[in-house]
């Protein structure tokens, strides 16, 4: 009780103040409450403690010489799922969105942490706690920006809620996990999504002037396994940007600093995640990390068609050859980048091979970034996983 009690004296820093983890923070939303408390241990930016975590989370961490626990961390299982009515509005089919709808109903939970938008701004993250399955669904589709989720802690607390789900990106969850045993509750469910290059606000905004034809009326993007990013557009049409013709020389900066120095792609500690990019196109991937996780997954298998999941193709040359292609800030030609997509796509990564391109690709880069902006942090922040992942390639100095 003195542990739970402890933290609140303290105070959650002011709006638009700076963060412990200054340039690395990530607006978790952990500092806007009184668990900054422990923000120290806390914090995925400061404190990298994956592998401890997992151990608590999952009873064990990652094995590191099985390929699959290596990439994707701990589970039991992996596939491929589509709901077989998808909802309306979702970011892809509404996994995410109908388990915690079914989680609320069927009773496990009293409340859902979830990210809704501002009624100004539809990528302006609004964290709530939900208590019905209205609430749930105005959360359903990425809010593409950093998104302090965790800003809600205190109501829990408050609220007197004892059995919460929360659905919520990587460093979000480390946070989480990390504070997990001091906010009361009697059970806690986790349900995460990966995410990798999330952006501030402002950031969103020169992403999607420098990329799309129309980036007013963007309502939803998504980095895809056919190598294009996919703009869905108010009146429901889909532009298609193939990856090698992305600004890379504008875009460079525009990714969050947390995000360039991010190795937690896979969610590592929540029980269920729920992500596309190990599945075929049209799919979504779902990784059970442990019992948890399961029974979630149970209480809606009946809603989902599922398949196993599929690895085709060799990664290895694709990744070596974005490296300094990433670099040095290698813009093609539009015509060369369409061509270079089509040809990828047919002979290219699918399945997890896929899923370890983008992981491979993005740990490498990310490692470059710490190397060279925070040398200081490269031996604690790298997690060991990342550093087998990424010693596969050559890096420029
Ligand atoms: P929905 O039913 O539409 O529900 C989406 C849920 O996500 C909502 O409950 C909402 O609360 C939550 N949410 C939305 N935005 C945020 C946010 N910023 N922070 C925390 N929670 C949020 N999957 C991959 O496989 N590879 C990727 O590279 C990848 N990148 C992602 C990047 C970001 C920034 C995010 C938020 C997600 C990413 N995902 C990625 C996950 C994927 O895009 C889908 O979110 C996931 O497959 C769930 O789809 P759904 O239709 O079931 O979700
Ligand atoms: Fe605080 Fe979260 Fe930012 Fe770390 S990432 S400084 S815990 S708000």
């Amino acid at each position: 009780m003195t542990v739970i009690n402890s933290h609140r004296k303290a105070k959650a820093l002011k709006q638009g103040s700076r963060r412990p983890a200054k340039d690395l923070c990530s607006e978790c939303g952990l500092c806007d409450t009184y668990y900054i408390h422990y923000v120290k241990e806390a914090c995925a930016f400061i404190n990298q403690q994956i592998t401890e975590l997992e151990t608590i989370a999952h009873g064990r961490s990652r094995d590191l010489n099985n390929e699959n626990d290596l990439y994707f961390g701990v589970h039991q299982e992996m596939m491929s799922a589509k709901k077989i009515e998808p909802i309306e509005g979702a970011q892809w089919t509404g996994i995410v969105s109908t388990i915690a709808c079914e989680m609320l109903t069927q009773g496990l939970v009293e409340g859902v942490v979830c990210v809704q938008n501002s009624d100004e701004d539809r990528f302006q993250p609004k964290p709530i706690i939900a208590t019905t399955t209205e609430e749930i669904l105005g959360a359903k589709v990425n809010k593409p920006t950093l998104s302090p989720n965790l800003s809600v802690l205190e109501q829990i607390e408050q609220s007197g809620m004892k059995r919460l789900l929360v659905i919520g990106v990587g460093c979000q969850i480390q946070a989480l996990r990390a504070v997990e045993d001091k906010l009361g509750l009697e059970k806690l469910y986790v349900l995460g999504t990966p995410c990798v290059d999330n952006v501030t606000r402002a950031g969103l905004q020169k992403f999607l002037e420098t990329t799309s034809k129309s980036p007013d009326t963007v309502v939803a993007y998504e980095f895809m396994q056919d190598f294009r990013v996919h703009f869905k557009h108010e009146d429901g049409s889909v532009e298609k940007v193939p990856f090698f013709g992305l600004k890379t020389n504008q875009l460079k900066d525009v990714f969050a600093p947390s995000c360039m120095t991010c190795f937690d792609y896979v969610n590592s500690l929540a029980d269920l995640v729920v992500g596309y990019m190990g599945a075929p196109f049209g799919w979504q991937w779902i990784v059970v990390r442990n019992d948890i996780g399961r029974e979630m997954l149970d209480l809606v298998k009946n809603q989902l068609h599922t398949q196993p999941v599929i690895s085709r193709g060799d990664r290895t040359q694709a990744v070596q050859n974005s490296i300094p292609a990433y670099d040095q800030g290698v813009t093609l030609p539009m015509w060369a980048a369409k061509l270079m997509g089509v040809v990828i796509e047919k002979v290219g990564p699918k399945g997890l091979e896929y899923a370890r391109f983008s992981i491979d690709s993005h740990f490498t880069r990310n490692y470059l970034y710490v190397k060279r902006n925070y040398p200081e942090k490269l031996k604690d922040h790298v997690p060991e996983y990342a550093e087998k992942i990424v010693s596969q390639y050559k890096l420029p100095d």
